[in-house]
């Protein structure tokens, strides 16, 4: 049984640089193209496994050659794929609009994972109840959250919930039951209504969230760092300073290095740390998964 269990998505990356976005009924080519694995869940599960965890990954992949593509992923960066569920619709797939001069334009077609469902869930009991983080965010059924939070709940397994993307009607009784609780900045303030520009607005809107039950809330907050509150405590990691070149899966980097540094026996305060560490290496480079260094790649940094 793996320590490290992530139940969540799987997509394709459909990465298209676009000089701009056409007009209605218009037509232009574009400067390239290029594909990619992601999904909110596969990329935190590759970075915990190249960080040397014990990792399995619980998600549906399509019924065509991309489900194929992302076993074979799977496969070659060490996550155990003996729970993933061969869905009947197509692959997960993310149309994304890369502009010089604006954000990214991020399209989901969520696909197959819609088949990951409470009761596919409920084949994976003895993972999940053995584990020793369950990793969890928003791309597939929020009920199949749900199902794991109280799996993992009632065989004292912490979990870490990472809300993205954010998303109406979230059950917050679920969200209390989590050890960790992981929004960025712009989901801390869709979750809160408060504003999140300056520092001293994120921890007003933390400490809204811990006064209402969440245990530990972790804000990522891009090139400012990292937030940690909890009850007794708070702590603000300064970003490293570097050239970021693609800042793509920061966020998921972040999770899937905390979740291998926390299960490797380090305190919470450490593991973020270390991954606030690991996140900023990940920018210096292009690409999601592709910019996720190894722990052998890491050490000669
Ligand atoms: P994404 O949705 O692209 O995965 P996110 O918005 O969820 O990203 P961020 O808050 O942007 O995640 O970044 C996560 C972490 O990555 C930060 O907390 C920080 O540790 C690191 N990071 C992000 N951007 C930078 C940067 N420009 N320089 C250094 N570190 C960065």
């Amino acid at each position: 049984m793996a320590d490290i269990t992530v139940i969540g998505s799987n997509m394709i990356d459909l990465m298209t640089y676009i000089d701009r976005m056409p007009e209605e009924g218009e037509t232009i080519s574009a400067p390239s193209f290029s594909m990619g694995f992601g999904g909110k869940g596969s990329n935190q599960a590759i970075a915990a496994s190249r960080l040397g965890s014990d990792v399995a990954m619980i998600t549906a992949v399509g019924a065509d050659e991309f489900g194929q593509q992302q076993l074979d992923n799977y496969q070659e960066n060490g996550i155990k794929t003996d729970m993933i569920i061969h869905g009947k619709a197509n692959s997960g797939v993310a149309p994304i609009f890369v502009e010089p001069t604006s954000g990214n334009r991020i399209i989901i077609v969520k696909g197959a994972n819609d088949e990951l469902t409470p009761d596919a869930l409920d084949q994976f009991k003895s993972q999940i109840q053995s584990s020793k983080l369950i990793v969890l965010q928003q791309e597939i059924p929020l009920e199949t959250n749900y199902r794991a939070i109280e799996i993992a709940r009632a065989a004292n397994v912490p979990v870490l919930l990472n809300p993205a993307p954010a998303v109406e009607g979230i059950n917050r009784e679920f969200v209390n039951q989590v050890q960790f609780y992981a929004p960025n900045e712009t989901e801390l303030s869709t979750i809160t209504g408060m504003p999140v520009e300056s520092i001293d607005e994120i921890k007003a809107a933390a400490h809204k969230l811990i006064d209402e039950g969440v245990e530990n809330l972790i804000v990522t907050i891009g090139s400012r760092g990292v937030l940690w509150v909890c009850k007794d405590d708070f702590k603000l990691i300064d970003a490293h300073k570097v050239d970021a070149v693609d800042t793509t899966g920061a966020g998921d980097s972040f999770i899937g290095a905390f979740a291998h540094y926390y299960v490797a026996g380090e305190s919470v305060s450490e593991a973020l740390q270390h991954a606030n560490d690991y996140a900023a290496v990940t920018v210096t480079r292009k690409g999601t998964q592709k910019s996720y260094p190894t722990a052998a790649e890491l050490k000669n940094l």
